[in-house]
């Protein structure tokens, strides 16, 4: 249309404004966006978690649902923890994986830690 347009990113003005760039790569939405939709889909995650394992929940769908730190089933065969630090003999980086899923009748865990995987500039 005989119009000048800038290809670069309108946030950051580095890198051309493709798909993967939106999505994964803009060091602007780095710092908040990519969190925040990794957040959400750990919200989903818990939500579906507790509905499977019959935990009373307040909302009815998974975009109304706030996790709380600890959640039990009814009847308390199953104890979800969201975002809870675990204890361990040796010092690890990251012991806060994002869903745990404790069965209290076998005394089992089950550590969930999401990531969103990243494409290449
Ligand atoms: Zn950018």
């Amino acid at each position: 249309m005989n119009t000048e347009t800038d290809s670069k990113c309108r946030l950051c003005q580095q890198f051309d404004d493709t798909i993967d760039h939106i999505i994964s790569a803009c060091t602007i939405l780095a710092k908040e966006q990519y969190m925040k939709r990794h957040d959400r889909v750990c919200a989903q995650l818990h939500f579906n978690i507790c509905k499977e394992t019959g935990v009373q929940l307040d909302k009815k769908h998974w975009y109304e649902h706030v996790p709380k730190s600890v959640e039990t089933s009814q009847g308390g065969k199953v104890t979800i923890l969201w975002n809870q630090q675990v204890q361990t003999d040796r010092t690890i980086s990251n012991s806060k994986p994002d869903i745990i899923i404790r069965d209290n009748e076998k005394g089992t865990c089950m550590l969930i830690d999401v990531a969103i995987q990243e494409t290449e500039m």
